[in-house]
């Protein structure tokens, strides 16, 4: 029985740095000659030769709570190993039994000789990247590769997404760039290790609503880079504010008139690039940002209602407000699963204060301010000669004074 998967091996005699990186490997249980016991023997690209554990007497225990995420633990005592094993849940599943038939002893006969394996045995595991350029080049019979890390489909005017790259449960890095989908399923962004999503040059401005995998727990906590540039998009869903692990956002060549003021959230971003667009000002939450790159060239800044404060600070918050203000200081993430729709809806349209970051709702100052853009970003490309208005809130009198 091969289990094609990811293993970290975990030390448990080394202090927790010397923990080693989840590693894409094959996992066999064979024997060493006719009469041996059985053997776990781990193989990876790093190590040719392979690791054999022994398993008689030797798996102390294995853990598997979360066996339907495809996620087992199996814990040695000599060496005192923990394999950290993720694969796709049947196989991992099925692996699982077959280690416990043959810690009973039930016909070993079956179980290979592992000096006959070697590293050209390991078959898909090398084989992690998939590029198609052509529709004849496009797996639809036999499927991807189940253990598929990086996948590009490539100017095929593709129309819609293929639900099949669901199932690619090690994915990090997905291109679908140049086709003509018009939105994403949710499930995206549930998928467990996507770190890049790539869809430039599609049409997903044409479906305004259809951003609910924008808001899914796994893309916020992983998704790195998002490239939706090229999109026809004339309005952004404020809950990209949300993606708490994004370094780089494209947005370039659409039709935004603006951006959201929670873009001011996100704490990782390094590069942002929102070129040709229709944008008339920035949110002033932005001056929370440090990028390295900030690209805002070719678009019709306005500068009519410079300086101008409007204050809306004339009635009293209400508990609602004062709890909802509270509540976003914490930073906790929240979906529907947690709170009531409702509520979701009325923190997703909060808006930040410029000066220190916290909600508003009802009670806010708000004006068109300059913001040097050296401040938010090292290196900035604008058009020659345009003057940038922020849009700014402020939640008091005093986050002015502080502006
Ligand atoms: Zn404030």
């Amino acid at each position: 029985m091969k289990l094609h998967c990811n293993v970290e091996v975990h030390n448990r005699a080394l202090l927790s740095m010397s923990q080693r990186k989840s590693q894409r490997s094959v996992l066999t249980i064979g024997k060493q000659s006719d009469k041996d016991d059985l053997y776990i023997f781990l193989q990876t690209l790093q190590n040719k030769k392979g690791t054999k554990y022994k398993t008689r007497n030797n798996v102390e225990k294995v853990f598997t709570r979360f066996i339907d995420d495809g996620k087992a633990t199996i814990r040695l005592k000599e060496p005192s190993h923990d394999l950290i094993i993720q694969s796709e849940a049947i196989q991992l599943k099925s692996f699982l039994r077959v280690l416990k038939l043959g810690l009973f002893k039930v016909d070993q006969s079956s179980f290979p000789i592992i000096s006959n394996l070697s590293l050209k045995n390991m078959g898909g595991c090398q084989n992690n990247k998939l590029v198609i350029k052509k529709d004849s080049d496009y797996p639809v019979l036999k499927g991807f590769p189940k253990m598929l890390e990086e996948l590009s489909v490539l100017g095929l005017k593709k129309k819609s997404f293929d639900r099949q790259i669901l199932n690619l449960q090690f994915l990090r890095v997905l291109n679908l760039s140049n086709n003509q989908i018009t939105s994403l399923p949710k499930e995206v962004g549930c998928m467990p290790h996507l770190r890049e999503l790539l869809i430039s040059q599609n049409h997903l401005g044409r479906s305004q609503s259809k951003w609910k995998w924008i808001d899914q727990a796994a893309i916020k906590k992983n998704l790195h880079l998002l490239d939706i540039s090229s999109n026809v998009i004339s309005e952004l869903p404020v809950q990209i504010g949300a993606l708490d692990a994004l370094v780089k956002l494209q947005i370039y060549q659409n039709l935004l008139k603006n951006l959201p003021q929670s873009i001011g959230r996100l704490r990782n971003l390094k590069h942002l690039e929102a070129a040709r667009n229709c944008l008339s000002h920035l949110p002033g939450s932005m001056r929370n940002l440090q990028l390295d790159y900030l690209d805002l060239s070719s678009n019709p800044f306005l500068v009519y209602r410079r300086n101008t404060l409007y204050r809306h600070m004339h009635m009293t918050a209400s508990l609602v407000e004062c709890a909802a203000v509270a509540f976003l200081k914490t930073r906790i993430p929240y979906d529907a699963g947690m709170l009531p729709r409702t509520l979701v809806q009325y923190l997703d349209n909060a808006t930040y204060c410029s000066v220190c970051a916290n909600g508003c709702f009802n009670r806010f100052i708000m004006g068109y301010l300059e913001i040097e853009l050296r401040r938010i970003s090292c290196q900035t490309k604008i058009t020659a000669n345009a003057t940038i208005l922020f849009e700014c809130y402020f939640c008091s009198n005093k986050c002015i004074r502080y502006f």
